[in-house]
């Protein structure tokens, strides 16, 4: 479905959403309608995931990319424990960056050794723990080495490292650069080789090599030559290592269509540049794998964020929907996570998907600060009070990225539908 009319012939506007079916003017989520679905939530504002598009995006990567290469899910996107139970026996690994992000991906039954710890910082508890349930720690300083070395020793553990890289170039086009120059991410590329020496001096199993550039990238020609330069340089450290790494994890970063102009990537592209790493890969290292881990692309297009209409008020000639949520839950739509200039993400009145009536409608939430929008002078169909408002694009980076405690109110309720 569009979910907004074009102002004007030229203005950029929202991808399709084909994801979701519209029945009776309703939208669908997980074969039901959305009003029922908000009966059976019990409340607003919620967030619903649909198994059955994460089922599915998954299967396209499966079917875009080269079957040698596996698959990991980075927690972080969507922690849901639902959610990660759901994933975990669909891919190979999961990723995790913190202590409770690790209680839910050993609750999965995922096996420890195919779930890898990053993170700038961890401390010696988290390492602990990670190292006595036999997870990867992925290695962000030499300071970091020394504590998994340390914590190694007393546990009687030999711990499983794999060394992130902050390599000397950068992602182009990345919604948000995570490498190149100074980085609090990883080990700077040129001192690698030093590390990996020490690591073969210690009671350290070297598994393996991490490199992540950026995130919400939409460019095939970007990620295909990023992805180059990191298997590149990945061959070329793999000479200083103890020995021949089982793993070189190229990263995630595969981004979503969230603003009007943004198009979807095309999986098989970039499908068919992995195909020529898998086997540079294959003829200087033999059987190391390739590891891609993502977020977003994963669960991102596969969740909504839906609140009621409290207040329909006019505003010198503006009209305002007051809705029961806001920036507080979902920080990304309102503009206010790591966006320079605000857009709208896609936004529809869910039981009025297809209503001809339509006005330029400001979306706000109820919080005492200009900054809590969700759609700002969007052309929706003229909505009432008690409707249900609908962010698409909302199944990553929404709920647990955002500033719950802000103005007190109570939390959204989630599901897996
Ligand atoms: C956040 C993160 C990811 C996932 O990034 P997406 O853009 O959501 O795919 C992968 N790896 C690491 C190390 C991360 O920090």
């Amino acid at each position: 479905m569009t979910t907004e009319k074009a102002q004007g012939t030229n203005l950029p506007v929202h991808a399709e959403i084909e994801a979701f079916e519209v029945v009776d003017n309703s939208l669908v989520i997980g074969g039901q309608r959305l009003v029922d679905v908000a009966s059976r939530v019990g409340k607003t504002p919620f967030y619903a995931y649909d198994r059955q598009l994460i089922e599915k995006r998954i299967g396209q990567l499966r079917e875009g990319l080269p079957q040698d290469i596996d698959l990991h899910y980075a927690i972080k996107a969507n922690p849901m424990p639902a959610v990660v139970n759901f994933i975990a026996p669909l891919v190979d690994g999961l990723d995790i960056a913190s202590a409770g992000e690790m209680h839910v991906a050993l609750d999965s039954g995922m096996d420890p050794r195919e779930i890898s710890f990053a993170g700038p910082g961890k401390s010696v508890e988290e390492l602990t723990q990670a190292i006595a349930a036999g997870i990867t720690v992925t290695l962000e300083s030499e300071t970091e080495m020394e504590r998994a070395c340390a914590v190694g020793s007393g546990l009687g553990i030999r711990p499983r490292v794999a060394v992130r890289v902050n390599p000397d170039f950068e992602l182009k086009a990345s919604g948000m650069k995570m490498s190149g120059g100074p980085k609090q991410f990883g080990i700077d590329a040129e001192i690698v080789p030093q590390i990996l020496e020490k690591i073969g001096r210690r009671a350290l199993e070297f598994v393996g090599f991490h490199i992540f550039c950026g995130s919400q990238n939409l460019r095939e020609d970007a990620i295909i030559d990023a992805q180059q330069k990191t298997v590149e340089l990945a061959l070329k450290l793999a000479a200083a290592a103890p020995q021949a790494p089982a793993f070189i994890n190229i990263g995630g970063g595969f981004g979503i269509p969230y603003f009007p102009g943004d198009k979807p990537i095309q999986l098989h592209e970039i499908g068919a540049g992995l195909e020529r790493h898998v086997e540079r890969v294959r003829n200087v290292l033999g059987d190391t794998k390739l590891v891609l881990e993502l977020g977003r692309y994963m669960v991102g297009e596969s969740g909504i964020y839906v609140c009621r209409v409290r207040d329909r008020k006019v505003s010198r000639g503006q009209v305002f929907l007051v809705v029961d949520g806001g920036l507080h839950h979902h920080l990304a739509a309102s503009g206010n996570f790591g966006q320079v200039i605000r857009k709208n993400y896609p936004v529809i009145i869910g039981n009025r998907v297809e209503s001809p009536e339509t006005e330029s409608q400001m979306v706000v939430g109820p919080l005492c600060t200009p900054l809590d929008i969700l759609g700002a002078a969007m052309e929706l169909p003229v909505a009432q009070i008690d409707d249900l408002v609908v962010v698409f694009q909302s199944g990553a980076y929404g709920l647990t990225a955002s500033p719950l405690g802000f103005l007190s109110h109570p939390v959204p309720a989630e599901i897996l539908i």
